[in-house]
């Protein structure tokens, strides 16, 4: 496989995960555009040929495989990952404000204070 990109990683839980970008010579991803390895600790994906946009969700995509690998759903659906990378960019696009607490804050006016610790839920109406 030809790797050709320099080294970024990427945390999912308590994991450092090394993305691999990847052009088609090689590409060893029985028909999808990126896959994970638990073991490795490593993202691969697919870039040649492909826009940005569709990268931009397969990382998700596999990213969403990390998460419920690490939460115990090794068994997880690929429909339920699908869903889960394309409704996480459409979320994204419409909201960008959704992309960071930074952003988040910003867009509805919250401050830290009164927030419980690393987050800006009131408590009130969540669930
Ligand atoms: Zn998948």
């Amino acid at each position: 496989m030809a790797e050709i990109q320099k080294q970024i990683t990427t945390r999912i839980g308590p994991h450092d995960y090394e993305v691999v970008l990847e052009n088609a010579t090689g590409w060893d991803g029985r028909g999808s555009d990126g896959r994970i390895n638990h073991r490795t600790l490593k993202v691969h994906l697919l870039v040649e040929c492909l826009e940005a946009a569709c990268v931009f969700e397969t990382a998700w995509h596999e990213h969403f495989h990390g998460v419920l690998e690490l939460a115990g759903f090794g068994d997880h659906s690929e429909q339920m990952v699908q869903a889960l990378g394309a409704g996480i960019v459409q979320v994204l696009r419409d909201n960008p404000w959704m992309g960071s607490l930074e952003a988040f804050k910003e867009h509805l006016g919250l401050e830290d204070e009164g927030h419980p610790r690393g987050g800006a839920r009131t408590g009130a109406d969540d669930e």
